[in-house]
């Protein structure tokens, strides 16, 4: 499978509907991709004359794509940030 690493930058607020301190204005940057292996399960299509295989993440929708195409994000860092007047 493909890895998307994201760095995540979040602010926490608390308010009046929510006291319970949480993110309101949430950031992903893309920091690294690292590439899965090759397609387990490729699609073969047929263009007029032409016979063409392509790996399944490019005709299936990601639920039906194979383990190796599926595509995974993890969030390397997360960092909060607190408005000030609120305790951290
Ligand atoms: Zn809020
Ligand atoms: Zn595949």
């Amino acid at each position: 499978m493909t890895i998307y690493l994201v760095d995540v930058e979040q602010v926490i607020h608390t308010c009046p509907g929510e006291p319970e301190p949480h993110p309101y204005d949430i950031r992903r940057t893309l920091v690294d991709v690292i590439p899965g292996a090759p397609c387990r399960a490729p699609v073969t299509i047929r263009c007029g004359q032409v016979t063409t295989t392509i790996p399944c993440y490019r005709h299936e929708p990601a639920k039906r794509q194979c383990g190796a195409c599926r595509v995974i994000v993890t969030e390397r860092t997360i960092i909060n940030h607190h408005p000030t007047g609120v305790a951290a």
